[in-house]
């Protein structure tokens, strides 16, 4: 193996239900093993990696056929709960083979709300790493259930990269990346590359997905740009395409859609917040002239004098989404006011800011809106 310095320092790659899995769901291990092949020169050739792997669902399916007794959100559970066990034993086996070690951090949606249990998993995942041990994340399925849940693993995968302040994220799929159209069909061609200003691919993504997973092409757009948007380099590729790890790394000329990353960097409680839209407990509308202000360069905090409405009810230190006069919402933030001290001081010239600049978040240019 090559001792030279490596490409990235810290890379995150997701894997797909799809691509771990055979048509009856059992785990494929042949492929399984050829990512862990990969993974293993990476991490020997110097990169920290984090793998994002669903499959515990699937890899649960052939076991134990859910009871008619059982309902649909149990029976997940059940199959979680068996599959999570299968799926990590064959990347501790496989790893093992190259004198790794691997673990298992399993995580919900609630422990990215909390700022503290946020910071807890960085933590541990940045131990793993200094210990190289490698680590693998799933959604803790068997107590994660619907409106807790994320998206799917791409949100996820999303979110741990930010997290870990990766510089890429490599999520592998069944298809090539994003197409003009429906990937086989004629005319249809892959996307190669996007920008923060390409807004054109977003319309020839359909809604629809297939196989085991949870998620579809739109909910891996958007949040791959979300990602790239905060200065992560995203790439959507093949995973049943030998070498797409290591081709991806040494920028080979290989089918897959890079999500280039932006220029912009966010701090960690910026970042943290930009994810945490889900958990906005309220709203306020603000006037043109504040609006003017936080979309312009200079720093800005978010005043009272500037808002002409709340909505909902939230205490000092919970998060508002912003909105403007058309009722577009701009951004987000941490309020220091509470929704009735608010209230009553709609419009006034306090010197205390409703939203102070450091924990304020005002989506790019307000071009994404950031998707919940
Ligand atoms: N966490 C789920 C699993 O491991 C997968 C979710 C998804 O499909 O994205 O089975």
């Amino acid at each position: 193996m090559k001792n030279s310095k490596p490409e990235f320092n810290r890379i995150a790659i997701k894997v797909g239900s799809n691509v771990i899995t055979l048509p009856d769901g059992s785990l494929n291990s042949w492929r399984i093993s050829r990512i862990v092949q990969e993974v293993a020169i990476l991490s020997k050739q110097g990169t920290e990696v984090v793998l994002i792997s669903s499959g515990a669902v699937a890899a649960g399916r052939g076991d134990v056929p859910p009871s008619n007794k059982t309902n649909v959100i149990a029976a997940r559970q059940v199959l979680a709960a068996i599959g999570q066990v299968k799926l990590m034993s064959s990347y501790q086996f496989l790893f093992g083979k190259y004198g790794m070690q691997a673990g298992q951090v399993l995580t919900t949606k609630e422990s990215f709300r909390d700022r503290r249990h946020y910071l807890n998993m960085k933590n541990c995942i940045l131990a793993m790493l200094e210990n190289n041990v490698l680590p693998i994340v799933n959604e803790n399925d068997t107590i994660s259930i619907n409106e807790l849940m994320f998206t799917d693993n791409d949100e996820l995968s999303g979110l741990i990269s930010s997290l870990m302040d990766c510089q890429s994220l490599i999520i592998l799929s069944n298809v090539d990346g994003i197409y003009t159209g429906a990937p086989g069909c004629d005319g249809s061609e892959l996307i190669k590359e996007i920008n923060e200003d390409s807004d054109e691919a977003g319309k020839y993504i359909s809604s629809s997905k297939s196989g085991f997973g949870r998620g579809g092409m739109l909910t891996k757009y958007s949040n791959a740009r979300k990602i790239a948007s905060e200065g992560i380099d995203v790439f959507i590729a093949n995973g049943n395409r030998d070498s797409v790890i290591t081709d991806i790394v040494k920028r080979k000329d290989i089918p897959c859609t890079h999500f280039i990353a932006s220029e912009s960097r966010r701090t960690g409680v910026k970042k943290w917040l930009s994810h945490s839209e889900t958990f906005a407990k309220g709203a306020v509308r603000i006037n043109e002239g504040a609006k003017v202000a936080l979309l312009g360069e200079k720093a800005s905090s978010l005043l009272m004098i500037g808002i002409t409405g709340i909505e909902g009810f939230f205490k000092s230190g919970d998060i508002v989404r912003i909105f403007d006069e058309k009722g577009e919402n701009i951004g987000l933030g941490k309020t220091q006011y509470d929704s009735k001290k608010a209230e009553l001081n709609i419009g006034q010239k306090l010197s205390k800011p409703f939203i102070h600049y450091d924990y304020l978040v005002i989506y790019e240019k307000n071009k994404t809106s950031i998707q919940a």
